[in-house]
């Protein structure tokens, strides 16, 4: 490459999301001259960030945007639940401390919280909630990062990563055009692999056909496997995510959380054979979707139905697009394409095993009936690379990359092998980007 598209910086961020912005702010604060590129065009900049709604933090009392107290060992608690303790337990604990600072330094830098006193927000003593969600702590990240000098490139790639001792060389494109940047130090915050639907038919096989991607077309991958063949020490389980059930009739890419079915509990949920997946009452947690969305893939041709009778329907709540709905169990089953004897038959043991139920559980017989076709819904995969606890990049043979770091979902792994706490995402991608963002600075120094 020539001299003339080659550029020198301190700090090169690759991926625009929370955690490439939080490293860059945090970089550009301590003083390193910094860029940042992120492969999405400026108009869906923003990763999965864009999607989410609140963040998990500890904290000792009430404060404007999050009620009573939430202590650290109550969030080491709720982690080992979900991971069954199989986590980076010193990381995990630095994650939690920092996470006690993260709303102050997120509003500092101009992201806005929803406070209390507005009542329009559920009881959450363990998230805080972004005023106006994740688009807009976005925008006011960019904003801020720009303001603070940062140079940034949206609809760019970082394309090919080499790095050693003493510096960094990577390559990065911006439609088709390839520039070379050499840096003193790179944090790669480029998300998980998602969105690579030829990945996923390898980890995930014939589960992943149909897999809607909840959040953005370009978290690929490529800066995990540019990470990945430099040597990196990979952690978690590429054949493991977090897999919800959402609504088929939904886009294949960036549906969001609207997309999502809630109303699971207050209906029956069959394959294409009409057979009944599971117990549709044994979880009724506000979580107990992310509990459907593996066994949807694993039925034939990865589809199912949530079937409800009118009090399910008024139960299960609004849906962002409205069920297919019939007077008839046999109307029903024709509009699914399901064999109505089948149907038939499932919904009268269902019956039968409801009246005999204790607690009592509501027979499905109030008509017309109403139905949902659900999809496996992707929201991000448990795999990436190993970190220490300043987010530098560990590599096999028992080495570090001194001025390689990762922060946000491609590091997160470390952390979370499996299963999910609510709010964990954009709290641990604003942690370890504002972990990694310093210590770049301080490499680069
Ligand atoms: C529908 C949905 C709802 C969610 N709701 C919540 C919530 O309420 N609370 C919560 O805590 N978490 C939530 N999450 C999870 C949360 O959004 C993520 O954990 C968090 O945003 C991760 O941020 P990140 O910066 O690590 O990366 P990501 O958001 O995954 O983004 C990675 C970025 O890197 C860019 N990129 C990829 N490859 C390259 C490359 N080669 N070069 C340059 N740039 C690249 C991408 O364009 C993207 O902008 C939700 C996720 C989804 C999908």
């Amino acid at each position: 490459m020539s001299d003339e598209t080659t550029s020198r910086v301190d700090v090169l961020v690759a991926g625009g999301a929370a955690a490439g912005l939080c490293a860059a702010i945090a970089a550009r604060r301590a003083g390193a001259s910094v860029r940042l590129v992120e492969a999405a065009p400026a108009a869906l900049r923003g990763g999965n960030t864009r999607h989410a709604r609140n963040f998990r933090i500890a904290h000792d009392g009430p404060a404007r945007y999050v009620p009573d107290g939430y202590r650290p060992e109550e969030f080491w608690a709720d982690l080992v639940r979900v991971t069954g303790g199989d986590t980076d337990e010193p990381l995990a604990r630095t994650l939690i401390r920092a996470s006690a600072t993260i709303a102050p330094w997120l509003i500092a830098n101009g992201v806005l919280l929803q406070a209390l006193d507005q009542g329009v927000l559920p009881y959450s003593r363990r998230t805080a909630f972004l005023f106006g969600g994740g688009k807009a702590m976005v925008n006011a990240l960019y904003a801020t990062a720009r303001q603070l000098g940062v140079a940034i490139a949206c609809g760019t790639e970082l394309t090919a990563l080499r790095f050693g001792d003493d510096g960094c060389e990577a390559e990065v494109a911006q439609a088709g055009t390839g520039a070379r940047v050499i840096a003193k130090a790179v944090v790669v915050a480029t998300g998980g692999y998602q969105a690579d639907p030829a990945r996923l038919r390898i980890d995930f096989g014939a589960a992943a056909e149909r897999m809607v991607v909840r959040g953005s077309p370009y978290c690929t991958g490529r800066g995990l496997d540019l990470l990945l063949d430099a040597g990196a020490v990979p952690v978690g389980d590429p054949a493991s995510a977090h897999i919800v059930a959402v609504d088929a009739r939904g886009p294949r890419f960036d549906g969001g959380i609207v997309t999502r079915i809630t109303g699971i509990p207050h209906g029956i949920v069959v394959d294409r054979t009409a057979k009944r997946l599971a117990d549709e009452r044994a979880d009724t947690r506000r979580t107990h979707y992310a509990q459907w969305g593996a066994r949807i893939a694993a039925c034939p041709d990865q589809l199912a139905y949530l079937i409800v009778d009118q009090d399910g329907l008024r139960r299960a709540g609004p849906t962002a697009l409205p069920p297919v709905a019939a007077p008839t169990l046999a109307e029903l089953a024709r509009r699914l394409e399901l064999d109505p004897a089948a149907l038939d038959a499932t919904v009268r043991a269902f019956n039968a095993e409801a009246a005999g139920r204790e607690p009592a559980v509501r027979p499905l017989t109030a008509l017309p009936l109403a139905a949902w076709p659900l999809l496996p819904g992707l929201t991000f995969t448990h795999f990436g690379v190993a970190v220490d606890a300043r987010m530098r990049v560990l590599l096999r043979g028992d080495r570090v990359a001194p001025r390689v770091f990762a922060a946000g979902t491609a590091m997160a792994a470390n952390v979370l092998r499996h299963g999910y706490l609510a709010g964990l995402g954009v709290t641990l991608a604003a942690v370890t980007g504002r972990i990694a963002g310093e210590e770049a600075a301080r490499a680069a120094a």
